[in-house]
């Protein structure tokens, strides 16, 4: 049976939800986390997602699809 991990897309950082309630795991690094539960990479899923981190740093962005999707200079044109 494989392991569903939260990984962070930015960062690739991975949640480890050991012991603690969904969601509230530590993030910590892929490889750290492959170790400590010794896993090999055809053993788990990854379930993409954002660390607290990436989430701040890139809340703008992620928050704003109009900025997004609207390039520079579009509505300049003659
Ligand atoms: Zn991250």
């Amino acid at each position: 049976m494989r392991s569903i991990v939260a990984m962070c897309c930015f960062c690739e950082k991975v949640r480890d939800d050991t012991g603690t309630e969904p969601g509230g795991g530590l993030w910590q690094d892929f490889k750290f986390y492959m170790g400590t539960h010794m896993l090999r990479p055809e053993e788990v899923m990854f379930s993409h997602t954002y660390c607290p981190g990436c989430l701040s740093h890139y809340r703008d962005f992620l928050t704003s699809p109009k900025g997004a999707t609207k390039g520079p200079g579009i509505e300049k044109r003659p």
